[in-house]
Formats: C-alpha cells, structure tokens, sequence
C-alpha cells in the first residue's frame, strides 16, 4: 500500500456537507452564521461544515426544552407510553445499524465491524431503559397505625449531555436513553470532531414519534455552547463524559447553580497478569483491551502488569501479537485498528510514542504503520519495562499504546495498579479465587473484570473513583440520576403534634 489516503478512503453515498442545530423540532443554522470544519480521518480534509453554537444558541435550545417540558406531554405521559417510542427508536436504530456504522466510522476514524457494534449498543441501550421505566418500582414505607411514606419520583427538568468523540453515537444513546425514558427533555451537545452521526437523532426521534421540543441539539466547541450549557440557569443537570481536566472545569463552572451533576471521566486501568493465570486468554484480552476501539476508549487497560515469572514469555508473545493487529482503512471489514479521529489527536498520541522511547522498550510499533504515509494511523505500539514513575505510565494516552511493569509479589501489583490518579477499571487474571477477589475488592477502580474482557450487563453501576469520575450512570442508577425522588409523608393515626403558643 502507498501513501493514498485520500485517494482509498471511502466516501459513504449522501454525505452531508452541512451539519446544523435541530432545536423545537427544527434543522437550523447558528444565529450569528458561525461553522466550523468537520473533517475525516482518513484524509483529514473538510468534508463538512457543522453549526457553530454559542450562548444564544443554547439559550435558544434550553427554551424550546423547558417549553416542552413545562407544557408539553412528554413529562406526563405513562411510562408506558413512553416505552413505547423509545422502543421505536430502538428498532428504527436497529433497522439502520450499517448506515449508522458507515458513517460513524467515515467521521471517527473506528473500524467499521466495531462502529456496527456500537450502533446495536445504542439500540439495546434504549431499549433497556424503556424496559426500565416500565417496570419501575418505588420504595413505600409504612410505621404500623401512624403513618406512609411513599416516593413520588419525578423528571427534574431540561438534562444537558455533553459526550466526547470517541464511540459517539453509543454515548450519546447511554444518557438519552435514561433521560428521556424518565420524561426529561434534553440539549445535547456532542463532540466538535465527530459531529455526524448526533446529528442522526433528530430524524430517527421524529420518526418514532418523540414531541417537538423534548430532544435539541447545539453542535459547537466546547468552550462556547458546552460552556454555555453548563451555566444555564434553567438547566439543573448535567451528565458529561469526557477528559478529567474538562469535568473540573465544568464541576467549577456549574458550582454556582448547584446542579446535578453525572461525571465518567478518563482512566489509565490496569491489566494484572498472574502467573498462574491462562496466558492465552490473558493476551487476547489484552491485545483487544487496548487496542479495540483504536485504543480511544475510556476502560482501555492500557497499563498492563505482569509477574515476574513469566514476564518475559508474556511480553515477547504480546509483542508478536500487537504486530499482527491489522492496521487499515475505517471502511475496510478486516479492519482491527482505524484512523485516530482528529490530527490534532494524532499528535498527541504521536508525542506520547516519541516520549515512550526514553522511558521503556519499545517492543512493537512505534510510529506510523507501514504504508501508511497520511491520515491519523498509528502502528500498535507496546512498550516493556515501564517504569511507575513513567509518564506512559501515568497519563492517559487515549490511543493504541501501552506500558508493560514486571511486579513480584500481591502487595506490589496492587500498589502499582492503586498508584495512577485515575480509578475507572481494572482487569485480573488468575485462576486463584482468593487473590482474585481480595485484588478486586482492593484494586482502586469503579469496575474490576476478573478472567473476563471489557463485557458489561447494563443492569451494573458504571462509573470511576478518583480522577475518573464522580456519581455511577448504569441501570437503575441512571433512573436515579435523572429523576427527583420525593418523599410524601401520610399521617394515617393521631396527628402528633406538639402545641407551640398555647
Ligand atoms: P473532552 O473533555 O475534551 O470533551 C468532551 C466534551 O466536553 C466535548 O463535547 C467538548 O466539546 C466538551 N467540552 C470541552 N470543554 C468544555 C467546557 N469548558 N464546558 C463544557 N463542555 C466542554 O473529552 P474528549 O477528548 O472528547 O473525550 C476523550 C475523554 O473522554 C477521555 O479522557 C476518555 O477517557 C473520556 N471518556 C470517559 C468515559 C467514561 O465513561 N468514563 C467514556 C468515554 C470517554
């Protein structure tokens, strides 16, 4: 293969080159006019001009949704009815999964089996919470002869979303599911550099029959409309997911509203290897651990540690493996790793390789793939014996990169996996029951995986500890989130009543 990008890359057929708000029901342009550049992966050149957002902007959004909030019927409607066009969403998700997936994969730089993969996540996420809301049950408590106490649970109001660029139409899909199956309505603003496939939602929403005014869309950057999101008045929650740095902005940002706040923010997971594990499975879980998504995943385990018995055999087949992983076009079907999503996220990714190369030893890639002289490609590239102290070691690359430390004892793997400011996941393997559950139980990380790859039942909590993030979204947590729980409190005996003033 030559350096011919630009001249391979697959152009999906009737690729917008105009991307704009959706707000009351409407496709509309910013008010001042304002765009900004979309561009693809593969060849990095513009292929689309997206709708800048500002404050007017959202306030624009922000009203049409506390409008069909306030007055609209979305609120009010039984859960089953609900249900039900969230189910249609689901189905209509479902029924258009490969144009979703072509596109996504065309905007973000993902393989395009794995971008299928994502759009079916985001049907069965719908699906799940209209499942959820349906069968909602709620707490009732009851002091014999004196009195109820029941909750009365309600929609909060107008939920802002703001979702990163990685897997973005799934994201996207993991807070509209709960936040309108609850009878919020919602603003979302997606991520500047893959602003295609939210821009889907209007059409499928309408189709299943959302009400006008429930979901608004506001493209942007973050700064203009994310920012303005976050200090509206009229907005009272906020679930983000994004890097740490921008969750404490936005956490400092929303300080003086007092609003909800839902945080999934980055990580650096450990992958801990035993000696007694089963290294074939070990390796192809870490292989695919970090590597998937092209690596910009947020549950990456892309610190792996090894003990020292059999550190060696495990890093030179972990080695030969990564330089087996097919680099390729997005659109390519054998593709395993595509195009990073943005230049700029490239050469971030590119510096953390270059800085790699004084901290470990490089074992597999390290730089550009062969032929491969254009677009955002990134060989697999694995580095031995980092150090904790490591930059590689410590700061989230978000690309397909990852650092290998060689520990001795049970003490020494948990202080070096605990030892990262992030806490999202962690991965254990051993066939030992007991350490594999003391290390679970010990290891700080929202959600551990023992013997297992990243498979996760939507009914568990999802979220991280420290750096990477604060409140749990995942099933029945995500209700909790957006939603009030009021108590309502029955005196059914003789009214207990100290007389004051007598
Ligand atoms: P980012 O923080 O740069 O941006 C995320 C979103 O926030 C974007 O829509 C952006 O426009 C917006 N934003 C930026 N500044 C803002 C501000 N001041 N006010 C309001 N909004 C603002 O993150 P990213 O680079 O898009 O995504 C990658 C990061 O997301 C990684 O750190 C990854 O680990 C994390 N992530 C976490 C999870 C999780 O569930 N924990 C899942 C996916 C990604």
């Amino acid at each position: 293969m030559t350096d011919t990008a630009a001249s391979v890359r697959h152009v999906p057929a009737d690729l917008p080159t105009r991307i704009q708000h959706y707000i009351d029901g409407r496709f509309v342009d910013s008010l001042d006019g304002g765009t900004f550049d979309v561009l693809d992966p593969v060849s990095n050149e513009v292929y689309a001009r997206a709708a800048a957002g500002k404050k007017a902007d959202i306030d624009h959004a922000v009203a049409a949704a506390r409008r069909a909030f306030e007055e609209g019927p979305w609120p009010r409607m039984l859960p089953r009815e609900r249900s039900r066009v969230l189910h249609r969403i689901a189905d209509i998700v479902e029924s258009r999964d490969a144009r979703l997936a072509e596109l996504e994969s065309f905007d973000s730089g993902l393989p395009i089996t794995q971008a299928l993969g994502q759009a079916r996540r985001a049907a069965e996420n719908f699906r799940f919470f209209a499942d959820l809301v349906v069968a909602q049950a709620d707490d009732t408590f009851k002091v014999p002869g004196r009195q109820i106490n029941y909750v009365n649970r309600k929609p909060i109001g107008v939920a802002g979303l703001i979702t990163p660029w990685n897997t973005p139409f799934m994201l996207e899909s993991w807070k509209l599911g709960p936040a309108l199956a609850t009878g919020n309505t919602v603003v979302l603003k997606p991520a500047e550099f893959t602003p295609l496939s939210a821009s889907l939602w209007a059409g499928i929403f309408e189709e299943a029959g959302l009400p006008r005014g429930v979901f608004n869309l506001v493209n942007g950057l973050g700064e203009d409309a994310g920012d303005a999101l976050v200090r509206h008045p009229d907005v009272p929650l906020i679930s983000f997911t994004g890097e740490s740095r921008t969750g404490q902005i936005i956490f400092g940002n929303a300080a003086p509203h007092l609003k909800g706040l839902s945080m999934e923010l980055g990580g650096k997971s450990p992958a801990v290897v035993f000696a007694d594990a089963d290294l074939d499975a070990a390796i192809d879980a870490t292989v695919f651990g970090v590597f998937s998504l092209n690596g910009e995943r947020c549950t990456a385990g892309s610190r792996i540690l090894v003990q020292r018995e059999v550190y060696d055999e495990f890093v030179e087949r972990y080695a030969a493996q990564a330089k087996r992983v097919k680099v390729g076009y997005p659109h390519d079907p054998a593709t395993e790793v595509g195009a990073l999503v943005h230049p700029e996220h490239f050469e971030k990714v590119m510096s953390y390789v270059e800085i790699g190369k004084g901290e470990g030893r490089l074992v597999a890639g390290g730089g550009r793939p062969e032929g491969f002289k254009s677009g955002n490609f990134v060989a697999p590239t694995v580095f031995a014996d980092v150090a904790p102290d490591a930059r590689i070691f410590q700061e989230e690359i978000f690309g397909p990169v990852v650092a290998i430390t060689p520990f001795d004892t049970d003490e020494e793997a948990l202080a070096l996996a605990n030892d990262t400011k992030y806490g999202l996941a962690a991965y254990v393997w051993t066939n030992d029951l007991k350490r594999a559950h003391n290390f679970a139980q010990a290891v700080e990380a929202g959600m551990v995986w023992l013997n297992s790859n990243n498979v996760r039942d939507l009914r568990t909590p999802f979220g991280g500890v420290k750096a990477s993030g604060l409140g749990h979204e995942g099933g029945y947590r995500s209700i909790d989130f957006y939603t009030h729980q009021q108590a309502v409190h029955i005196t059914l005996g003789k009214v207990h009543n100290p007389t004051f003033g007598k």
